[in-house]
This record gives C-alpha cells, sequence and structure tokens, in this order.
C-alpha cells in the first residue's frame, strides 16, 4: 500500500505547534510508517507539491502572501487541518485586529524605530486588515485546537486521518 502524502504548513504562528508535533517523539516513526512527509518547514522540499493527502496548518491568514498560500494548499490538498488555536480561531495573531493595520505598522516601522524610519514596501509581505483563521479563507476539514495543540491530540488526530477514520474529538476542549 502506498503510504500517504502529508504536509505542514506555517503562516502566522509561532512555531509551537511545529515544536508539539515533533513532541510526538518516537510516535513519529508509527506514523511514518504510513505517511511521508512531503512538504514542512522540517524537511528541505521547498515547492508544494501537486497532491496531498493531509496537510496540517499551524498560523493564522494575516497577509496576502497567506491569502494566496492557503488557497493554493486547499486547492492541492484532500484533507486540510487548522493546527493549533491560531489557525482555528486566530489567536494570537488577532490581537492586532481592534487597533487597525495601519496603526500597527507606523508604531513597529516608524514609532519605535530610530535609524531610518519608514513602512516597508519590499520583501514584507503585505499585510491582510485582520488576522483571520483559516475557515475564513477556505473550507476546512479537521480542527485541533490548543495553543500549542498536546502532542497526544495531534498524534490521535493525524493516525485516524491517515486510517481513514474520522478524528474523534470527544473532551476537547476549544477556546
Ligand atoms: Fe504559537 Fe499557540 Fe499560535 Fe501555535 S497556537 S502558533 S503555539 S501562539
Amino acid at each position: 500500500m502506498s503510504k500517504a502524502k502529508v504536509a505542514t504548513v506555517w503562516l502566522d504562528g509561532c512555531s509551537g505547534c511545529h515544536m508539539s508535533f515533533l513532541d510526538m517523539d518516537e510516535r513519529i516513526l508509527d506514523l511514518a510508517g504510513k505517511m511521508d512527509l512531503v512538504y514542512s518547514p522540517l524537511v528541505d522540499f521547498k515547492v508544494f507539491p501537486e497532491q496531498v493527502d493531509v496537510t496540517l496548518v499551524e498560523g493564522a491568514v494575516s497577509s496576502e502572501e497567506d491569502i494566496e498560500k492557503i488557497r493554493h494548499i486547499r486547492q492541492h490538498t484532500k484533507i486540510l487541518v487548522a493546527l493549533g488555536d491560531c489557525a482555528v480561531t486566530s489567536n494570537v495573531p488577532s490581537m492586532r485586529n481592534p487597533i487597525g493595520r495601519e496603526a500597527i505598522l507606523k508604531r513597529a516601522y516608524i514609532e519605535n524605530v530610530q535609524v531610518k524610519p519608514h513602512l516597508p514596501t519590499v520583501d514584507i509581505p503585505r499585510l491582510a486588515p485582520n488576522a483571520r483563521p483559516i475557515h475564513e479563507i477556505v473550507t476546512v476539514d479537521a480542527f485541533i485546537p490548543g495553543c500549542p495543540p498536546h502532542a497526544d491530540l495531534i498524534y490521535r488526530t493525524v493516525a485516524d486521518l491517515l486510517d481513514g477514520k474520522t478524528p474523534d474529538m470527544t473532551g476537547t476542549r476549544f477556546g
């Protein structure tokens, strides 16, 4: 039987969800019997593959680049999973929403800078007006809450999905 193709993606998050993924420790070897990690910050493949079976997404959608990325990933993924509270609810990145994009940029790049303060126009992805959970942009098939999500929950969810089951979220607390 061929192995499932699995990807993990990092949008506007702190990488804590990926650290929790690694906290599955030796259970990653169990999963490795059923899956290949084909794209991830944890591996060295730089192009999102044409077709992925399961993609776990960490982080909120906060920039125009994130919006393009998540739409592209959705088109090339069978089962899309929101990994962690930033992806599920927008969590920490959404703390900027009530302040407003322009005020945040001014504070970070002009008011708090002493040498050549200016708003960036190149190299930095343009911020979206608000940070949003990924289900507001694309359809999400499964949610793994937590900040970060517990490694046990990540393992159970990924193992269920690889076995073709609907993940059992009984007892899982959202928010
Ligand atoms: Fe970091 Fe928590 Fe957001 Fe995961 S959910 S990216 S651990 S802030």
